[in-house]
C-alpha cells in the first residue's frame, strides 16, 4: 500500500499552501505534524486519508497549532464553539445511563 504523501499534497494544493502559511506551517512541517500524530486525527484517532479531508485546529488565543483533525471532529468543535465546559457537559450527557 502506497503511503499518502502529505507534503506533496500540501505543495500541490495552492489553497493548502496558503492556509499553512497562515498558521506558520510549511508543507514539510505540516507533514511532520500529521506523521507525529501517526497519520490519525488528533482527537478521535480516525485515519487521515487525504488533504481535502483534514483540517488544522488552531488556538487563536495561544497562537499555536493544536493538531490536525478529521472534518467530523472539527465540525463538533465548531458546534461547541471550542468551549471545554460545553464539550465536557455533552460528554457527561452522552455517558448517562
Ligand atoms: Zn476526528
Amino acid at each position: 500500500m502506497k503511503t499518502y504523501n502529505w507534503r506533496e499534497a500540501a505543495r500541490r494544493a495552492n489553497r493548502w499552501t496558503l492556509q499553512l502559511a497562515l498558521y506558520g506551517l510549511t508543507p514539510e512541517s505540516f507533514a511532520a505534524l500529521i506523521e507525529g500524530q501517526g497519520g490519525r486525527c488528533a482527537s478521535c484517532a480516525a485515519v487521515l486519508r487525504a488533504i481535502g479531508r483534514v483540517c488544522i485546529d488552531y488556538d487563536r488565543e495561544r497562537r499555536l497549532v493544536r493538531g490536525v483533525l478529521c472534518l467530523p471532529c472539527l465540525d463538533g468543535l465548531r458546534g461547541l464553539d471550542w468551549n471545554m465546559a460545553r464539550a465536557r457537559a455533552l460528554a457527561d450527557y452522552l455517558e448517562q445511563e
